[in-house]
């Protein structure tokens, strides 16, 4: 099969691998005589996957018996902004949000519909072409009335990724990770709770993985979010409250199975680093032709966004490209350009073809 290359901010290129073992799946699951779409999530088989996908992925974060649970909901990341809030901002406590992206805003204006949320730090007036400063507006905060902090890790849609992140002390540290959960070695102890929507590192849509520690879960009991709502429900249901995305949350396990026998985290931050310098060298080395988005030290490994001249030569960079096989590589509808997504399931040899691509399409119309 000839597989195009597949640069979709979300859903996103998976490993042909991991297809194939799905596909499998869907006949028949682990000589059940059934597929895994006809089985009762209640069945021992299922209930075990379940497990043994929170397992995986705790173990390849490092975080297996630290403390840490892995809810599997769904709603998207999307869900999460008002979630997070009705979960953990309890009355006379506020949210406190840094502002990196479009994302980051709609959680902060998701939080705002259900109590008090304010902006911690905000790059929007450089029009997200750089990353507010984390650091120092986490330092002026103290516990106080702070429910939590939330950050958006890499802006999907802008093209920026924070390094690193602050020690919060006593304050939860949230992170929406959608982008880049699994594709670079973190301190995932600096956060009281992460959440990615699953389609862009860690398999289809339909499923949200949320990765919370027990005391914020303790804390987040409140009775006056409905059961089905609450963190706390889905932790002691170990996800299994109401019919989970069985096959979604298969389809992940698969994807992390697969990240592991790669090389884990670290090897996916190695290949990450690759990958984007290949179109970030692109970019650079193309005489001001094509114009990074964001500013060099805050670009993102995950989503690499730049210009062109004029609109109309990048429509036909896009047009192009399709017809050469690259897919997907239209900016975000709201801010236009172009972007490259290059998440832990899109091959190196991707990259390298389409900074060949970039280098012919300059010299020939540049
Ligand atoms: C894609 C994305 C979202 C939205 O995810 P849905 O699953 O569509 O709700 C939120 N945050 C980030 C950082 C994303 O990349």
């Amino acid at each position: 099969m000839d597989r195009t290359y597949n640069f979709n901010p979300g859903p996103a290129a998976l490993p042909l691998e991991v297809l194939e073992q799905g596909r499998d799946s869907f006949v028949d699951y682990g000589g059940q005589g059934m597929s895994l779409l006809e089985m009762s999530h209640r069945s021992k088989p299922v209930e075990g996957m379940i497990a043994e996908t929170e397992r995986q992925l705790l173990e390849l974060i490092g975080l297996r018996d630290a403390g840490y649970r892995v809810l599997f909901m769904s709603g998207g990341a999307s869900a999460q902004f008002a979630l997070l809030a009705m979960n953990l901002l309890t009355a006379g406590k506020v949210g406190r949000y840094v502002l990196s992206g479009s994302f980051s805003e709609k959680a902060y204006e998701e939080a705002l519909t259900v109590g008090a949320a304010e902006v911690l730090a905000s790059g929007k007036a450089t029009g997200w072409a750089k990353l507010p400063d984390v650091e120092a507006a986490l330092a002026s905060l103290t516990e106080g009335d702070t429910a939590y902090a939330h950050v958006t890790t890499n802006n999907t849609i802008e093209g920026s990724q924070f390094k690193t992140f602050p020690d919060t002390g006593g304050i939860p540290l949230i992170g929406d990770m959608t982008s880049d959960i699994l594709s670079r070695q973190i301190d995932w102890k600096r956060f009281a709770m992460f959440y990615a929507g699953a389609q862009k590192n860690l398999g289809p849509a339909g499923v949200t993985a949320v990765v919370i520690r027990e005391d914020l879960l303790a804390a987040a009991a409140n009775a006056k979010v409905p059961a089905i709502f609450r963190y706390a429900t889905y932790a002691s249901n170990n996800s299994l409250y109401n019919t989970p995305p069985v096959h979604s949350i298969y389809m992940m396990k698969l994807m992390l199975a697969w990240t592991a026998r790669e090389g884990g985290v670290a090897a996916m931050e190695t290949r990450s680093a690759e990958k984007a310098a290949m179109l970030y060298e692109a970019i650079d080395g193309s005489g001001g032709f094509y114009r990074g988005i964001v500013e060099k030290p805050d670009r993102s490994a995950m989503n690499a966004t730049w210009r062109l001249p004029d609109e109309a030569l990048e429509k036909a960079f896009v047009q192009e490209a399709q017809a050469a096989g690259f897919a997907g590589l239209a900016g975000h509808r709201s801010v236009g350009g172009i972007r490259a997504s290059i998440y832990n399931g899109v091959p190196v040899e991707a990259c390298r073809a389409l900074a060949g691509f970039m280098n012919d399409f300059r010299k020939r119309r540049g």
